[in-house]
């Protein structure tokens, strides 16, 4: 399968971050894997007007659940589409922290998501309390059943597993620690939604840089990356998507 490199730039960035797209862009016309960007949702059409007829996808960070209505601040998964998104990351921990998203919230916007059209990126993750404690692979799971509606296909849902300590902090779980909560997402999913899983991208998200990169992609069952702070800066990005 096509792998994927998935950028979230959380709440960073205004219109002078469109130079590092631009220089995205000139780097990398014809890469190997998938490439996606999530700005901040003033900058999706603008992304999307510089990414047209490129292989830049863009996406949001987040949606509501509902199709329209009195949400002040929010937004609708429709609206996502319509200003050129074509995914959208979901459940994200620092929603999940901010904002008290449960399981059964993200699995609601999933749907919306998958009405409109886009393609949810699901996230998931332990807490460094719940590593410690040898919950992980449980967590995870919970997460995954509780997040992930029926319906879930390859075209149109990919999975992010990432450790909530790892993002932001440099830190990373080691290499065998990645592969084998992947196989873990892996079998759960095919458990569930049987030989569709196998073409469910997973990737891994938390301190991602060009320097693990190549590392964490050779581990089987991972599929590509959701960067943070690594995504924010051409050059940075632009090396991981070689990496892939
Ligand atoms: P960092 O790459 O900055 O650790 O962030 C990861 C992340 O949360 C991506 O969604």
């Amino acid at each position: 399968m096509q792998k994927l490199a998935a950028g979230n730039w959380k709440m960073n960035g205004t219109a002078a971050a469109l130079d590092e797209v631009r220089a995205l862009l000139a780097a990398h016309p014809a890469p190997a894997c998938e490439m996606l960007l999530c700005p901040p949702a003033t900058l999706i059409a603008r992304l999307a007007d510089l990414a047209a007829g490129s292989a830049l996808r863009i996406g949001g960070q987040d949606c509501h659940a509902a199709p329209s209505g009195a949400h002040t601040g929010d937004i609708a998964a429709a609206m996502l589409a319509d200003a050129g998104a074509s995914h959208v990351i979901l459940g994200h921990s620092e929603r999940r922290a901010d904002h008290d998203e449960t399981d059964d919230q993200v699995a609601a916007k999933t749907r919306a998501a998958w009405a409109t059209g886009l393609v949810a990126v699901v996230c998931v993750g332990e807490t460094e309390a719940e590593r410690d404690a040898g919950t992980t692979l449980a967590v995870v799971g919970r997460q995954l059943a509780g997040s992930v509606p029926d319906g879930a296909t390859a075209a149109n849902c990919v999975i992010a597993y990432e450790p909530v300590w790892a993002i932001g902090t440099g830190r990373t779980p080691t290499l065998p620690e990645i592969a084998e909560v992947h196989a873990h997402l892996r079998a759960t999913l095919t458990a569930r939604f049987g030989a569709e899983a196998g073409g469910m991208r997973l990737l891994y998200g938390g301190s991602v840089k060009p320097a693990n990169a190549a590392d964490i992609f050779a581990l089987p069952d991972v599929d590509g990356a959701l960067v943070g702070g690594a995504s924010l800066k051409a050059a940075d990005f632009g090396a991981i998507v070689a990496a892939l």
